[in-house]
C-alpha cells in the first residue's frame, strides 16, 4: 500500500468541500451517477469504435445501502481507470486556472456557487462522507484493480484490489445525519429515490436500487417541451456542463425530412473561468438515434459560440462516425448553420423579451460573441444585431440600432474610438470635439473590438467610423473663429523636423482644449493593433501617423510666431519633439525615449521658474 498527497490545489478544493461551502449537499449523488454514466458511455464507445472486446450487455449503475454501517456505494460496470489514472484524476485536478479560481473562492466566500464552475465532482463526496474508497479495474486491461481511499485530508492511500470487477465502485462512508446542517440520511430509501428523481432521470442508464429501477431514462431533448419542466432541463445542463449553476436560456430544435435531428441547447448563466482559454473543453455532445457518440464536438459549433452548451441527437449518421468524418459532413455543416442562426435569434429575442437577461448575456459571452465578427463575414448583421457596447452616452451599454436612433440630424456614421480603458478613451484628445458638439460615440476597449472594426464596414448602412482614424468633418462650429494667418511655413517646418515619427503635421477640427493630438491615416492600422501583432510575434512595419494641431490653441499660436519670429531659432526642434510627445501620452501611448522627453521637458520648465 502506498500513501500518496494530494496535489496542492486538490487539497485545497478538498478543504472547501470538507469545511462544506456547498449548502446543497444532496448533488454528491448526482455527480457520482453523472460520473458512472460517462464511464458506460466511454465503454459503449470503445467497444464501438476501437473495438474493444467488453461484455456491454447490461450497462447499469447500482446503488446500495446500509444504514447500520453508515455506507452508500454507487456502482457502475463501465470503463474503470488504471492505478495511474486513478492517482491522477482523482488525485490532482489538472484543469488550467485553478489557482486563479481558488483565490476567488476565498474572496468570495459568500457565493459557494462559484465552485459550480468547477465541477469538482467527485471531492463533493466529502460534504457528506468522512472516508471514502474506490474501487476500480479498467477494461480491457489484465490482472488486478485499484483500491483508493481517503479521508478527505492531505493524503491518500493506493493498493492493488485483486478481486475487483471491471468498473468502479465507490464507497462512502457517511458523517451522522444533521438536518440543520442540510446533511440528510442517505442511507434512507425515500432520500436516495428523490435525490435521482430529481438530478438524474435522463440518465440513459438503468439506475437499480435492488430490483427497482429508479429513473425513467428518457432522453430529454425527444420530449416535447411543454412536458418537462425547468428544473429537469436544468439538472441535465449541470449533467452535460458539470456546471452546479442554472442556465440562463433553453433551446430546442427539431428537423424533420431528408435529415432528422434534435438539439437541446443551454446557454449558461455565467461564463466559465476558462472561457478564453484555448485548452478548455468546448463542443457539443454528438448522439445517433439516441446513443451517446462524442463529447465536446467542436464541428457542430463555431468557436466565437464555444460557450454553448447541448446535445444534438442526429438520426443518419453512422455509429462510429470519427471527428475526421465529422468535420466534412456536409449535413453537419449544415446544423452547425442552423444551431447559430437559431442561436442568434434567441438571444436577439431576450433583447426586447428580456433585457435583463440580455444584459447577463452579454455582460458574459459578449467579447467571445464578438470574435464572430472576424470568423463569420456572413453573420455579420445578426451578431451586430445582438451587440451592445459602452457609449458617451450614459453608463449602459447600447445596442447599434439604438446608436441609429439617437444619431443627430445630419451625422451619417456610427462613431466609435477604440482603446484599453473607458476612462482612457474619454478623455482622449480625440473626442474633444464630438463631445463639445453633442456627438455620440461608442467605446470599445476589448482586445478583439480592434480587430472586427477593421472588417466591419457598416450597420444599417451607416458606417463604422473612427474617430482617430483619416480626417473629421464634423459641421463646422458657428461660434468658433477660423484660424488666423498662414500655418502652412510651420506645418511644413514640423513635418520635416517629424519626418522620423510621423507622416504628416496638419491642422485639426476634432480638438477643443488639447493642443495636438495623433490619428491614423484611414487605411493604417492603428498603434494598437500594431502592438498587438507584435505581440503575437508578428513583426510588421511601425505605421506613422499624422500629428494634428489645434489652429486655436495658444501653444501652436505662439510656435507659429515664434517660427516667424525666428526660423532658426534653435528651442524650436525640441519644442516640436514636445508637441509630439504630449499627443503620445495623452492617448495613452508609449514614448519611444522616455528619458530623453523628461529631460527636454525639465529643461523647457527650468527657463519658466
Ligand atoms: P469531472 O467528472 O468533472 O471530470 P471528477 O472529479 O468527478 O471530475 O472526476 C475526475 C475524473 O475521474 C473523471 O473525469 C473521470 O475520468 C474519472 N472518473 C470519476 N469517476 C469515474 C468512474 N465512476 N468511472 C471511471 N472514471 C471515473
Amino acid at each position: 500500500m502506498e500513501t500518496l498527497e494530494f496535489q496542492a490545489e486538490a487539497r485545497q478544493l478538498l478543504q472547501l468541500m470538507v469545511h462544506s461551502i456547498y449548502s446543497n449537499k444532496d448533488i454528491f449523488l448526482r455527480e457520482l451517477i453523472s460520473n458512472a454514466s460517462d464511464a458506460l458511455d466511454k465503454l459503449r464507445l470503445a467497444k464501438l469504435q476501437d473495438g474493444l472486446e467488453a461484455d456491454t450487455s447490461d450497462l447499469h449503475i447500482e446503488i446500495e445501502v446500509d444504514a447500520e454501517a453508515r455506507t452508500l456505494v454507487v456502482r457502475d460496470n463501465g470503463i474503470g481507470m488504471t492505478r495511474e489514472e486513478v492517482v491522477a484524476l482523482i488525485g490532482t485536478i489538472a484543469k488550467s486556472g485553478t489557482a486563479e479560481l481558488l483565490s476567488k473562492l476565498k474572496e468570495a466566500k459568500e457565493s459557494p456557487e462559484l465552485i459550480g464552475q468547477f465541477g469538482v465532482g467527485f471531492y463533493s463526496t466529502f460534504m457528506v462522507a468522512d472516508r471514502v474508497e474506490l474501487v476500480t479495474r479498467k477494461a480491457g486491461t489484465e490482472g488486478h484493480g485499484t483500491r483508493w481511499e481517503s479521508a478527505g485530508e492531505g493524503t491518500f492511500t493506493i493498493d492493488d484490489a485483486p478481486d475487483a470487477p471491471i468498473g468502479t465502485t465507490v464507497t462512502l462512508h457517511l458523517r451522522p445525519k444533521d438536518e440543520d446542517d442540510a446533511l440528510y440520511d442517505y442511507t434512507d430509501e425515500w432520500k436516495i429515490k428523490e435525490i435521482v428523481k430529481r438530478y438524474s432521470d435522463f440518465i440513459s442508464f438503468p439506475i437499480r436500487k435492488g430490483d427497482e429501477v429508479l429513473n425513467s431514462q428518457k432522453a430529454l431533448w425527444a420530449r416535447p417541451r411543454s412536458e418537462v419542466t425547468d428544473e429537469e432541463y436544468h439538472e441535465f445542463y449541470k449533467h452535460i456542463s458539470h456546471d452546479w449553476t442554472d442556465p440562463l436560456e433553453i433551446i430546442n430544435m427539431k428537423a424533420e425530412g431528408t435529415f432528422e435531428y434534435e438539439a437541446l441547447l443551454f446557454i449558461p448563466s455565467r461564463a466559465p473561468h476558462d472561457l478564453f482559454q484555448r485548452d478548455a473543453r468546448r463542443g457539443l455532445q454528438l448522439y445517433v438515434k439516441r446513443v451517446f457518440i462524442m463529447d465536446d464536438s467542436r464541428e457542430l459549433i463555431p468557436d466565437y459560440l464555444r460557450f454553448v452548451k447541448g446535445v444534438v441527437d442526429a438520426a443518419d449518421l453512422s455509429l462510429n462516425i470519427s471527428r475526421e468524418i465529422l468535420q466534412q459532413d456536409r449535413h453537419i455543416q449544415m446544423i452547425r448553420r442552423r444551431l447559430v442562426k437559431k442561436v442568434l435569434s434567441t438571444i436577439k429575442d431576450l433583447l426586447s423579451s428580456n433585457p435583463e437577461k440580455y444584459a447577463t448575456f452579454w455582460r458574459e459571452f459578449g467579447r467571445a460573441v464578438k470574435e464572430g465578427l472576424l470568423a463569420e463575414p456572413d453573420n455579420h448583421k445578426p451578431i451586430l444585431e445582438i451587440a451592445s457596447f459602452a457609449t458617451t452616452e450614459g453608463t449602459e451599454p447600447t445596442t447599434l440600432a439604438a446608436y441609429v436612433e439617437r444619431m443627430k440630424e445630419g451625422q451619417e456614421e456610427i462613431y466609435f474610438l477604440t482603446g484599453e480603458s473607458r476612462s482612457q478613451v474619454e478623455n482622449s484628445p480625440h473626442m474633444e470635439a464630438f463631445r463639445e458638439q453633442g456627438y455620440e460615440v461608442l467605446i470599445l476597449t476589448d482586445p478583439v473590438d480592434e480587430i472586427w472594426v477593421d472588417v466591419v464596414p457598416e450597420f444599417d448602412g451607416k458606417k463604422l467610423r473612427s474617430i482617430a482614424r483619416g480626417s473629421v468633418d464634423l459641421p463646422k462650429d458657428e461660434d468658433k473663429p477660423e484660424p488666423e494667418g498662414d500655418f502652412g511655413p510651420l506645418l511644413g517646418f514640423l513635418t520635416e523636423k517629424l519626418t522620423e515619427q510621423v507622416k504628416e503635421v496638419r491642422l485639426s477640427h476634432r480638438l477643443t482644449t488639447s493642443a495636438a493630438c495623433l490619428v491614423s491615416d484611414a487605411d493604417d492600422i492603428t498603434p494598437a493593433l500594431e502592438k498587438m501583432y507584435r505581440a503575437m510575434g508578428q513583426e510588421g512595419p511601425r505605421v506613422k501617423r499624422i500629428l494634428e494641431l489645434n489652429p486655436g490653441h495658444p501653444l501652436v499660436t505662439g510656435l507659429r510666431a515664434a517660427y516667424e519670429r525666428s526660423a532658426d531659432d534653435a528651442a524650436l526642434p525640441d519644442t516640436a519633439e514636445l508637441l509630439y510627445g504630449t499627443a503620445l501620452l495623452a492617448e495613452g501611448g508609449d514614448l519611444e525615449d522616455p528619458a530623453r522627453f523628461a529631460k527636454l521637458l525639465a529643461d523647457r520648465l527650468a527657463q519658466t521658474v
